[in-house]
């Protein structure tokens, strides 16, 4: 076996069905009892649910999570939190929400507890990225990390097919992406293969059946396994060209990530044979080729293919091309403009990678 390094992140993890009644718990745990709660516009039913579970303790409640964690919105929220006495904030929804408990807390120091509702992962990674005039900066720290995870597979079920479908297969591409990460080792591996073994055989039957308990409970913990191995190795050019097609072209999160993966892969494909290998014994039918593996997933789940219809003009694959080539990093094949190029172009057509 190659010599390795582990780190793992030290949260605490709560999963099941109706575990939102376990919050208040929680809160004693870590000896806090004053929470702020976060939100988006469309998640206030929530909101409403978790105030129904802590009743008279909770101090405030931000509702206007947005998509990239805008510095605006979280200095208006930071200003709420701190007139309110809270000394704990807790944030229910998707990335968006998490990514604005984490902003908070790591301005304030306080207690996060976060409840997930998507698939996204962001919940159990020490990574938060932040908007600031169109601009979108990543950084990793300990402290960003939220302190417990409450994962109530009850609340995923409100969670749109559409997106359903593309969450997943955001949470898959944090786990292909560990495969062949420079500092993977063989526990990430194991959680990353168990991770697109659940998203892999229950996306397709949320599909048709989005209620489904079995499939919804199998998703999120595939969910959360995929999450990990984001917040403990290295992304490369899949992560890196989705922040760029979001950042640059405003592209939506999720479905940008469904479209560019397959293309990613193939990309970095003739350089990691071992972690397609790994990667094809998790997706069903594929006889031994992982990228087909990904192609028949996406034709089951029915999911938008090329960047042309989230809004992407032609004109921009240059502009993203050029964007994604001037920032250097580590990937397993060498970054060449032609090829990414290409592979931009590709994604953009909605063309099946090969
Ligand atoms: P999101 O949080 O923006 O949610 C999309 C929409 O779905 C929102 O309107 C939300 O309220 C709604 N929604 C969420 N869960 C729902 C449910 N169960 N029922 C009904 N509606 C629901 O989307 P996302 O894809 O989860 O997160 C994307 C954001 O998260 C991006 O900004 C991305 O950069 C960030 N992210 C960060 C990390 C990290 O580690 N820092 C990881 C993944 C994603």
């Amino acid at each position: 076996m190659d010599s390795f390094e582990y780190n793992s992140n030290p949260s605490r993890v709560v999963f099941g069905s109706g575990t939102i009644k376990k919050v208040p718990e929680e809160l004693s745990r870590a000896n806090v009892s004053k929470p702020f709660l976060l939100s988006t516009p469309q998640q206030v039913s929530h909101i409403d649910l978790l105030k129904g579970v802590l009743g008279d303790v909770v101090s405030g409640v931000f509702t206007e999570a947005t998509m990239h964690t805008p510095v605006e919105v979280t200095e208006r929220a930071l200003e709420q939190l701190k007139s309110s006495g809270a000394d704990s904030i807790i944030s229910i929804g998707g990335g968006s929400t998490v990514g604005l408990g984490k902003a908070l807390s790591i301005r304030t120091g306080l207690f996060h507890l976060t409840i997930p509702t998507t698939y996204a992962g962001s919940e159990v990674t020490p990574i938060l990225g932040e908007t600031d005039a169109g601009r979108k900066t990543t950084r990793s720290d300990p402290k960003i990390l939220p302190s417990a995870v409450v994962y109530d597979v009850d609340l995923t079920m409100t969670l749109p097919v559409g997106l359903t479908a593309t969450s997943g297969v955001n949470a898959i591409a944090h786990a292909v992406e560990a495969l062949y990460a420079r500092n993977t080792n063989p526990v990430i591996n194991l959680l990353a293969q168990e991770g697109v073994k659940a998203l892999a055989s229950s996306l397709p039957v949320l599909i048709s059946e989005p209620s489904s308990q079995e499939a919804r409970s199998s998703a999120l913990y595939g969910a959360w396994l995929c999450g990990v191995c984001l917040g403990s190795v290295g992304m490369s050019i899949h992560h890196k060209l989705c922040h760029t097609l979001g950042g640059s072209f405003n592209l939506p999160h999720s479905e940008t990530h469904t479209i560019v993966l397959p293309h990613a892969l193939s990309y970095n494909a003739p350089k990691v044979p071992e972690a397609i290998k790994a990667l094809a014994s998790t997706l069903p039918g594929n006889e031994g080729d992982a990228i087909r593996g990904l192609n028949i997933l996406l034709q089951k789940l029915k999911v938008e293919r090329g960047l042309k219809a989230l809004g992407m003009q032609e004109s921009d694959i240059d502009k993203a091309a050029d964007i994604a080539v001037s920032n250097p990093y580590w990937n397993p094949r060498p970054i060449e403009r032609d090829p990414i190029r290409e592979l931009i172009r590709r994604a953009w057509a909605g063309e099946e990678a090969r």
